[in-house]
């Protein structure tokens, strides 16, 4: 049998992990097993109270973005980094949720002759028994991006959409010359879909991370309108909004009757090194 290491390291010790039949073992004989779906729980306890996206969000979130809404997204992130890349680059998702941006992104590296390895890292459960589902070759860990799996330097690229700025651990984590490649949303993003919904709508606030460790190499800005045409895919759309969990059931409820809705979709794609 031939031992195979596992591209995270241990929580507890940081030494490497091997992967056994059903958990990874380190060294030290810390050892984290395998749920059913293949993710791996690297979450330490006292990290715990932390929570993420829940099986409904989860599901909406696959229905969504498995439709190709965001494809034009993914497309220009990938036109962003992909003739930057080592030819066997490593990549971590950080808050890699269901896993879409994760696979499609993996098998586009692939599809151009590149050996990525990837790893998808996310604080919700539910969503990584999702994405851990999908098989296509990456490992996922339950782990908060504050205290990120991986040993200093691993990783070649950083994906991060819509997920926290725990800049210190990207930096911690990239290799030299490495790269963060983030999305957020700017200020009109949903901006029909928010007027749908609240009597008053603000736009939202717009913060670029930033961090002495990383120079701002490109801020590219997609922005289109989506039409959607029927009541299901506008309602899963929503519950991916962070709004989706604080909006009254009298707000909610007009949702429920929109089966048309034209909406400005609007993100910065940045691209940052490591200096
Ligand atoms: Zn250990």
């Amino acid at each position: 049998m031939i031992e195979q290491t596992s591209a995270f390291c241990c929580p507890i010790c940081g030494k490497a992990l091997w992967k056994e039949a059903k958990s990874l073992r380190c060294a030290m004989g810390h050892c984290y097993d395998y749920a059913k779906s293949g993710y791996v729980n690297l979450l330490m306890s006292q990290q715990g109270g932390l929570h993420g996206d829940d099986r409904p969000m989860v599901r909406a979130r696959t229905a969504f973005l498995s439709a190709g809404h965001y494809r034009p997204l993914l497309d220009l992130m990938y036109s962003v980094l992909r003739d930057r890349l080592p030819r066997a680059p490593h990549i971590m998702d950080a808050g890699c949720g269901e896993g879409w941006y994760t696979q499609v992104i993996h098998e586009l590296l692939c599809r151009d002759g590149y050996l990525p390895e990837t790893v998808g890292v996310d604080i919700s459960r539910d969503a990584l028994a999702a994405a851990a589902k999908r098989k296509f070759g990456a490992e996922f860990a339950v782990a908060s991006l504050f205290h990120i799996p991986l040993s200093n330097h691993w990783a070649d690229l950083i994906v991060n959409v819509f997920a926290p700025d725990c800049m210190d651990e990207y930096f911690r984590v990239l290799s030299p010359g490495g790269y963060l490649l983030k999305v957020i949303p700017r200020e009109d993003h949903l901006l029909e879909l928010k007027q749908a919904v609240y009597d008053s709508v603000y736009e939202n606030e717009i913060s670029l991370p930033e961090h002495d460790g990383f120079s701002l190499l490109s801020n590219t800005v997609l922005r289109k309108k989506l039409c959607l045409t029927d009541n299901e895919t506008i309602k899963n759309l929503f519950a991916m909004t962070p709004y989706g969990r604080k909006t009254s059931p009298a707000d909610l409820a007009k949702l429920e009757n929109l089966t048309e809705l034209e909406t400005t979709i609007s993100f910065s794609v940045l691209l940052y090194q490591k200096v």
